[in-house]
């Protein structure tokens, strides 16, 4: 007696799918890089407090204290700067502070270093 096997339905052919999925992800990631060129580069759109989408505001308003007279004061937070670290004169005894930007790998605001440049 010979074994013979069911018909089963056809194995889907797992290159194909591979192909399919790559095809669409590289879609996902241009349509991606397009959103955030519309987001940073031509029109950037910051609304206080909100993050819409779940992207990382570009700028952020942060309390820091003077480290020369001591005072606290708010400032205005580039988060879109490449660089992290920048000079701002103090907005009571207007000495400049260096201040350093520290950020998560997503560019979320982690904190704000302030020091003397004397
Ligand atoms: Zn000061």
């Amino acid at each position: 007696m010979s074994q013979r096997k069911t018909q089963a339905p056809r194995p889907p052919d797992p290159k194909r799918d591979q192909r399919q999925l790559r095809s669409l992800t590289r879609r996902i990631a241009s349509l991606d890089a397009h959103n955030i060129d519309e987001l940073y580069g031509l029109e950037p759109v910051y609304e206080p407090g909100t993050s819409p989408g779940g992207r990382v505001v570009p700028e952020e308003f942060v309390a820091v204290q003077c480290p020369y007279c001591g005072e606290r004061f708010e400032t205005r937070i580039d988060l879109t700067a490449e660089d992290p670290g920048y000079v701002e004169d103090c907005q009571i005894c207007c000495r400049p502070i260096e201040f350093g930007i520290e950020r998560e790998d997503g560019g979320a605001l982690l904190g704000v270093k302030v020091q003397r440049m004397d």
